[in-house]
């Protein structure tokens, strides 16, 4: 499903197209035939071309997506990690140039030379990618390819960004946004034994967080007032706050929801309304994650048994799955099948 011309999902943007299969070109790069790709709210944005003064997407056409699972169908010479019949996702963090003082850090998500899949014809919406074999992550022979799809974008964000809230035992955490991404936030926190406060403007979206092992749901509300009221009756202001709704009035509200001196992590664009100084309050950016840190999704997710909520689509329906998605149509996460 290539995009040629940015513009509203309505007018599916999306379109059928045949493009030369990627094949090996370097002796340490596989062949992924792509069993699912996840959709992620970014791909809406990039698609309608609200990110385009950021730069997204870089060029067209492109394949959009950038959570991806699949089946090694083809190694290079110099492979070691992976065998044909292997199973290997991608997160958007397709390459990084491993020189620069990110990388050295292992904070190659913030290298300023990454490729990021689904930013040129090499993307999730597709049939076939080729990766660099240190880019792509193992995964269990019998994990279903639309479970694991989503852990490589919405999984290692939420991962992430629980990381930085410095979670701990009994810290009380409220996570805004509960769909795709932060309904796998509730579960890494519940990891650590935190107090999950989710919050979500849709009943259904906190029915989920509810089952997921949130303590507290709380109904956002624009009302800020209200909101804090309700906040503070039900459990009293916040150690931390993660933000994963992309409006700024709740970026607003869940800094005005953390303690004094509390954090609060912004997983989304956007701006940052109103910050006081004199409350020592910290605020914190998050960037998907790390290959380190993607490794670590895949074996929380199989050893704690994290639920991935899905709901499976033919690929060629990529542009009203995305219509779905605007239109908040989509509980957990939409992966689109080749
Ligand atoms: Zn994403
Ligand atoms: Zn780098």
């Amino acid at each position: 499903m290539v995009l040629s011309k940015l513009g509203p999902i309505e007018t599916k943007p999306l379109k059928i197209t045949e493009i030369d299969k990627h094949q090996i070109k370097r002796s340490n790069e596989i062949l992924i035939k792509i069993e699912a790709c996840g959709v992620c709210h970014s791909q809406l944005h990039g698609i309608e071309g609200d990110w385009k003064d950021l730069g997204i997407p870089p060029t067209l056409p492109t394949v959009p997506g950038h959570e991806i699972a699949g089946k090694v169908v083809e190694v290079g010479n110099d492979v070691t990690k992976f065998k044909v019949g292997d199973r290997a996702g991608i997160s958007p963090l397709l390459e990084s140039c491993m020189k620069c003082q990110y990388c050295l850090e292992g904070k190659e998500n913030l290298c300023d030379s990454m490729d990021v899949l689904g930013e040129s014809l090499k993307g999730g919406y597709s049939e076939y990618v080729t990766v660099t074999e240190e880019f792509a992550t193992k995964l269990p022979h019998d994990m279903k390819p639309e479970y694991a799809a989503p852990l490589f974008c919405a999984g290692v964000t939420a991962y992430k960004a629980v990381k930085a809230s410095e979670p701990k035992k009994n810290k009380k955490i409220g996570i805004f946004g509960i769909g795709g991404v932060g309904h796998m936030a509730i579960q890494f926190a519940k990891i650590e034994n935190c107090k999950v406060i989710a919050i979500s403007r849709k009943q259904k979206h906190l029915d989920v967080a509810k089952k997921l092992g949130a303590s507290v749901t709380i109904t956002f509300d624009q009302d800020q007032e209200k909101f804090l009221k309700d906040l503070k009756n039900k459990v009293g202001f916040l150690d931390a706050a993660i933000v994963f709704a992309p409006a700024d009035i709740v970026t607003d509200t869940a800094i005005k929801s953390v303690k004094k001196g509390g954090l609060v992590v912004i997983g989304t664009i956007g701006k940052i309304p109103n910050f006081i100084a004199f409350e020592e309050k910290t605020i914190r950016g998050t960037l998907i994650g790390s290959r380190k840190d993607m490794e670590e999704v895949i074996r929380l997710a199989e050893e704690h048994n994290l639920s991935v909520v899905t709901e499976k689509y033919p690929l060629e329906q990529a542009n009203e799955v995305l219509e779905k998605l605007k239109n908040s149509q989509i509980e957990g996460r939409a992966v689109l099948i080749p």
